[in-house]
């Protein structure tokens, strides 16, 4: 029995993890590395196993660090079962040939840049959205919150509530080799208990070791009450100045839980009733419409609201802007309205066609509710860029940037502790976050071998 590390090792994207038992090789999650061009060509490195060798891969969510790179799997030679939640399967669906069609894009655009140049041919697209559909044909069977499977002999794998986003799952492993018997659980990315629409996060108790993520290990999150007034106020101030709001925003979970708040906005009177608000994403479109399907993940407050026949997550101003030109044609609001669009951290998507538009305003708004890594444009701009180069152009930054952090889909410090406290392992491995991150969680956990794991390393169980 043993494990090994294939990404997420101190850094908060690429979470790949690689549990062998009993002959059989199970990979938990398949991520892509995201924010930076070094971390773009690390996703075409070989992944430090045969990839035809894996048998099964069970998939914690359908966020794009934890399954981006299943088309490559694919490619490579996987030919195994992918096992994960309903609402993660259909969700994962939309993420992995969203990111296809982004590779492809990228790829011709560079293939033309070197055309312009005079220089010879460009390499491809990482994976095609062929590739992408060839994966969901590995899709097998489906896991249901709480209810032991049966992976392969020897391994049993239980997906429980991880309260991060829809269909998201810690996964409890229940290992059995020549007699001996393991229990293994991996927290993949935790959310925060007591929010609304999704249920709170169950804790895998009495495990002998835990992979947990760490990526706020050494922070704490404002509480939400705050936080959801601050993104009320900063609405206000912006529309009082005749400006946009431009939040970038993940299509997962946090374009959803900010339809959430801004429909209870709308309804208590704290903003105006017919307030424009654009889901400028296709993929947020999508992923909205697959909330809308799933009412068994949620929480008892939102399941009332479908029950009653009431959607969360309309508001009246809501327009859905799925095509280009309907994307194109938001640059001639010049006033008054809230615009989502992805990517969360301005790496890619149409956030940064908006930005262009309104970074240099000074009576608009942008407005960050989620994590931004290091190297991202979101990050620079958190950072206090004063200028920022999009589409070839330098962009003064001059409208007002807030970073509202208490929308946070991830458990914060003390929440990460209470979970791992209340297991109790004997064996700790640290994954998802930065190496400070870590560190500091690290000093905080008793009784327990803490791990970091590094690229490629291996532990016997
Ligand atoms: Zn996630």
């Amino acid at each position: 029995m043993r494990i090994s590390f294939h990404g997420a090792d101190r850094g908060v994207t690429g979470s790949c993890h690689l549990v062998e038992c009993a002959g059989k090789r199970i990979l938990i999650d398949c991520g892509l590395y995201q924010g930076g061009r070094e971390l773009d060509e690390e996703n075409g490195e070989p992944f430090g196993f045969e990839p035809r060798s894996i048998d099964h891969v069970l998939l914690t969510h359908a966020h794009l660090d934890h399954c981006g790179r299943l088309p490559l799997l694919v490619q490579r030679g996987f030919r195994g079962e992918i096992i994960t939640t309903a609402a993660t399967r259909e969700l994962a669906r939309v993420v992995m040939l969203d990111s296809a069609h982004l590779q492809e894009e990228e790829a011709r655009r560079h293939a033309r840049y070197q055309t312009r140049r005079g220089k010879g041919s460009a390499p491809g697209p990482l994976y095609a959205v062929l590739d992408a559909l060839n994966t969901l044909d590995h899709y097998g069977r489906t896991a249901a919150y709480g209810r032991r499977l049966e992976v392969a002999p020897g391994i049993d794998a239980t997906f429980l509530d991880a309260g991060h986003i829809l269909g998201s799952a810690s996964i409890r492993l229940d290992l059995e080799e020549h007699g001996r018997r393991y229990s293994l659980a991996l927290s993949g990315d935790l959310g925060n208990s007591g929010r609304p629409i999704l249920r709170d996060p169950v804790v895998p108790v009495g495990v002998d070791a835990v992979v947990m993520e760490a990526t706020y290990g050494d922070r704490l999150h404002k509480p939400l009450e705050p936080s959801v007034e601050e993104l009320y106020q900063v609405i206000e101030d912006a529309f009082r100045r005749g400006g946009n709001v431009i939040i970038p925003t993940f299509a997962l979970e946090r374009a959803q839980e900010l339809l959430y708040f801004l429909r209870e906005g709308v309804e208590k009177g704290r903003l105006p009733r017919n307030t424009p608000v654009f889901l400028d994403s296709p993929m947020a479109i999508s992923a909205t419409v697959i909330f809308q399907h799933h009412p068994e993940c949620y929480d008892e407050e939102t399941a009332a609201l479908f029950r009653k026949g009431k959607d969360p997550f309309e508001l009246p101003g809501l327009r859905f802007t799925r095509e280009t030109a309907d994307s194109m044609a938001l640059n001639r609001v010049a006033s008054g309205a809230v615009i989502l669009a992805g990517s969360g951290m301005c790496t890619g998507g149409r956030v940064r066609h908006h930005l262009k538009h309104h970074l240099w305003r000074e009576d608009s708004s942008v407005v960050f509710v989620g994590f931004a890594a290091r190297g991202t444009l979101a990050r620079r701009i958190i950072d206090g860029a004063r200028t920022v180069r999009l589409f070839g152009e330098d962009i003064r930054v001059r409208a007002h940037i807030h970073t509202v952090n208490g929308f946070s889909a991830h458990a914060d410090r003390d929440e990460l502790l209470a979970w791992h406290h209340r297991i109790d392992p004997k064996r700790t491995f640290l994954v998802h976050g930065e190496e400070q991150a870590m560190r500091s969680f690290a000093e905080r956990l008793d009784h327990t071998q803490v791990e970091m794991p590094t690229l490629g390393q291996i532990f016997d169980l």
